[in-house]
């Protein structure tokens, strides 16, 4: 059903609008930096993600990342696409650091599109320095994901931001320069730092990631 033919990426869903392009694996399998926390709210395993036609996209999406042309194909497919946005990783985290740097090989090779992520494999030693050379790309905005479990990164590199995942009424940490918040916190106060497509009023007006763009200007 897929072969070296398919297009490795997707356009975005209702939250980041369809102007951004998506590359996604498999949740939890490809996390090694999750948290219990993270693995209990996380959307990669609810909705669209239990359907096994999509199952079965994001593990050939993984095995695309093992191929050696995997650099080459998506550097070509980002270059015919005229992609602008590329988030990596709607499901999914950087699972080593060999594939941390296919992606800085990738970002490389495409200064003007601009790439963003979320990760939690700071959290990880063997992962931390791929992770850190990624953030220094002049396309990439690279934001470490914490939450209550993980705590927050004693260091945080040059270029890098910190999303925290506010899981109780508790103010979250000062050091955040963004919040999510699952739906039973959507209630709460508004925020500046909480994600404008998680907050009443932006919803309200319809945000997207296309139209905030916060997380990749
Ligand atoms: S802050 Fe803006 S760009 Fe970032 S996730 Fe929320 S809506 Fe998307």
């Amino acid at each position: 059903m897929f072969d070296s033919s398919t297009p490795l990426l997707q356009h975005g869903n209702s939250k980041l609008g369809r102007a951004i392009h998506v590359w996604s694996i498999p949740a939890v399998d490809t996390c090694p930096g999750s948290t219990a926390v993270c693995r209990r709210l996380c959307y990669a395993l609810r909705h669209r993600f239990r359907f096994d036609s999509v199952k079965r996209r994001l593990s050939w999406n993984r095995r695309q990342c093992d191929r050696r042309d995997f650099v080459e194909r998506m550097v070509s497919e980002i270059r015919r696409s005229g992609v602008l946005v590329l988030r990596i990783h709607v499901a999914g985290d950087f699972y080593d650091a060999e594939y941390v740097r296919k992606w800085s090989a990738i970002v490389k090779r495409s200064p003007r599109v601009r790439f963003y992520a979320y990760t939690r494999s700071w959290r990880i030693a063997a992962i931390a320095p791929a992770l850190r050379e990624l953030a220094a790309q002049s396309a990439m905005r690279l934001w470490y994901s914490s939450d209550d479990e993980s705590g927050v990164p004693a260091h945080m590199p040059p270029k890098v931001r910190l999303a925290h995942l506010q899981t109780t009424s508790a103010a979250p940490p000062s050091s955040a320069d963004l919040v999510f918040r699952p739906h039973p916190l959507r209630t709460l106060p508004e925020l500046p730092v909480v994600c404008d497509h998680e907050t009443t009023s932006g919803r309200r007006l319809g945000v997207t990631c296309g139209s905030c763009g916060k997380c990749f200007r």
